[in-house]
């Protein structure tokens, strides 16, 4: 992804900071994001486009059935919130907002892991991945924790890494999601490069009665001990004290049954002819 690399002149073009998009689930107030900013402003040239509020497990919903607004916040680069979802704010930041097409999407720092099945539900992988479905490589980045979250140290190994991947070969289309443990980074026990598999908490419901008599449930799962999920899991991973990258797509297709299925199922005259 090394900038200007296109031109196959890279020597004679003028460098210039790597230009980030970055998103988030949490909302444009959150802690999160906040100490993000600190970590790449000014080395990087970076705009936020960012939810006006808590924004997660909305997955990669979008909004079409109303208008949306960007508020202009103001900040020594370019600072929107937006009254939608983070589908909607990079669409939007790309589309309409941002003077320049962003190098990158990142979307973070997410308080709580995005691991497993849950990354389906996730607002914040779902910004990275629009940004992927724009053509710009992207990355989320999430911070498990069992104590107060302290965003800082994620952060600024979050900017380390990103000035890594100035150079990497990160494909448009393809999304990293990066999950931190709750560890200060020169305790990260490595990196592992893992799959998006199993499942960190247990569906479970609280029922309640209101006062006039009615049923009302609340989902409450309990999170898995890590011995529960696969080696080779995100969820394993991070819970293991290690940092966990999966590269995820957003064609769901199970290649595997679009080569055996076929075989399997008659032809349409026959199941028209039953
Ligand atoms: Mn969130």
């Amino acid at each position: 992804m090394r900038m200007g690399a296109y031109t196959g002149r890279e020597s004679l073009v003028e460098s210039r900071r790597m230009r980030i998009l970055i998103t988030n689930d949490d909302g444009a107030d959150a802690p999160g994001l906040e100490a993000l900013l600190e970590a790449l402003h000014p080395r990087f040239e970076i705009a936020v486009v960012a939810p006006d509020g808590e924004r997660s497990a909305v997955s990669h919903a979008v909004t079409f059935r109303r208008p949306i607004h960007a508020a202009k916040i103001d900040r020594p680069y370019p600072f929107f919130a937006v009254d939608g979802t983070p589908a909607d704010c990079v669409k939007l930041a790309v589309q309409a907002l941002l003077p320049w097409r962003p190098d990158l999407v990142l979307s973070g720092i997410n308080r709580g892991v995005n691991v497993g099945n849950d990354v389906l539900y996730s607002g914040t992988v779902a910004g990275a991945l629009e940004g992927a479905m724009q053509g710009l490589p992207a990355m989320a980045v999430s911070l498990d924790f069992r104590r107060a979250p302290d965003f800082a140290p994620a952060a600024r190994f979050s900017a380390a890494l990103l000035a890594r991947l100035e150079t990497a070969p990160l494909s448009p289309g393809i999304a990293l999601n990066v999950n931190l443990p709750d560890l200060d980074p020169s305790d990260y026990r490595g990196i592992l490069w893992t799959h998006q598999r199993g499942c960190l908490y247990s569906d479970t419901f609280t029922r309640k009665l209101t006062p006039d008599g009615r049923s009302e449930y609340f989902l409450d799962g309990e999170v898995q001990s890590a011995e529960c999920l696969d080696p080779g899991s995100d969820g394993r991973a991070v819970l293991d004290g290690y940092v966990s990258i999966t590269p995820l797509g957003f064609d769901l297709t199970s290649v595997p049954d679009l080569g055996t299925l076929p075989a399997a199922f008659p032809p349409l005259d026959e199941i028209l002819g039953d």
